[in-house]
């Protein structure tokens, strides 16, 4: 038996239904047998692909977006670049790489990496050394200056607990054993105050989905943009108002089996993009598009059709279906989304 399969059956025997947030930490973050500390989780060889893996343009855009908002707000001023979950720190080099050529951007870039796995910091270490990042697990530690934040495909992955309507409050669906195997089940009802405000948009039976960690990081990240500048690009699955089971597992042959396997695949659930925003609305101003639209905005088919023009072949036709997924409405284009938080009462950003 799978190593984390048994360690969910102990605990359980042990201290009753695991909640699915203690699931999802230990099936993705067990310092050994958790998904992203395996040695090749993202990418080509791995079991799920993101955006910067599957062209470099994706991290350009982005660092010429923030470079674009520095020159206009903060120029020539020390700033924070501060990536949450870079992965294999392919963005954040593409991104780097893309704003070299403006001048004193990148010498006045602080780079801070936020990451809990052990493997993946190793390969940030190797390919962003040269930028001199410190990686940091709070983000009250950061310093006092204007503060440019991405987060591509990170808060998917953070630990969700999902809730079933009940006639007046909430039946939190748990991880239990029967017949000697992990199963779903729902707790008796109960009141759950952070919920008190969906009670009237849902009706009994139906299904939200709540993250815990999200409204805490937010609120840093706004905080820090309201206090000193920047802006804060978030870009993920998800939609306005959590609604439904979006919980997935990925593994080496695609859409798999939630409770098989955990460490063997990708955990993830759509983002909640309106709790984000009331968090961040208390601090900054924020907008909301849908990815294809941002990248379309910010020059992506420019700029591939510039990348093609040394292409030939197979590598030519990978670059034209890796933008089309990106921007396709059909594809990663409509159910992508980005939001932004800028500073009250300064323009929107560029791209959106
Ligand atoms: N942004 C990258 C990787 C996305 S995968 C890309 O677009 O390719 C999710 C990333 O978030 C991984 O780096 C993973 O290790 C990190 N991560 C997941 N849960 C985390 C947590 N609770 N705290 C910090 N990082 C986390």
């Amino acid at each position: 038996m799978p190593e984390l399969e048994n360690l969910a059956k102990q605990l359980i025997l042990k201290n009753g239904p695991l909640r699915l947030d203690q699931f999802m930490e230990l099936a993705l973050l067990h310092p050994t047998y958790g998904y992203y500390n395996k040695r090749q989780p993202i990418g080509k060889i791995g079991t799920f692909t993101t955006a910067p893996e599957m062209t470099q343009i994706f991290g350009e855009l982005i660092g010429l977006c923030f470079a674009h908002r520095w020159k206009q707000f903060y120029p020539h001023q020390e700033f924070a670049l501060l990536e949450l979950g870079p992965g294999r720190g392919t963005l954040m080099a593409d991104c780097l790489r893309a704003t070299s050529g403006i001048e004193q951007f990148n010498p006045s870039c602080r780079l801070f990496l936020f990451e809990r796995s052990t493997s993946l910091k190793a390969q940030q270490k190797c390919r962003l050394n040269h930028y001199q990042p410190t990686w940091i697990d709070r983000l009250d530690t950061l310093p006092q200056m204007p503060l440019f934040v991405i987060a591509n495909e990170f808060f998917d992955a953070l630990p969700v607990r999902q809730f079933q309507r009940g006639k007046v409050a909430w039946k939190e669906k748990v991880i239990d054993l029967s017949k000697g195997r992990l199963d779903y089940r729902f707790q008796c009802e109960a009141p759950f105050e952070p919920l008190n405000c969906r009670l009237s948009d849902t009706q009994e039976g139906d299904l939200i989905e709540h993250r815990e960690g999200t409204g805490e990081l937010i609120e840093a990240i706004a905080r820090g943009i309201k206090n000193n500048g920047g802006m804060g690009l978030i870009i993920d699955y998800g939609e306005i108002k959590s609604q439904g089971d979006t919980f997935q597992a990925i593994g080496q042959q695609g859409f798999t089996d939630t409770l098989s396997n955990p460490g063997e695949s990708d955990l993830t659930a759509h983002v909640d993009f309106g709790s984000m925003i009331s968090v961040a609305h208390n601090f900054v101003d924020t907008c909301l598009t849908e990815q294809g639209t941002l990248l379309s905005n910010l020059g992506i088919q420019i700029r591939s059709q510039h990348l093609a023009q040394n292409m030939r072949g197979l590598e030519l036709e990978s670059h034209w279906a890796a933008i089309n997924r990106l921007v396709h409405p059909q594809e990663m284009g409509r159910l992508f989304k980005a939001l932004t938080l800028f500073p009250k009462n300064t323009s929107i950003p560029e791209g959106f």
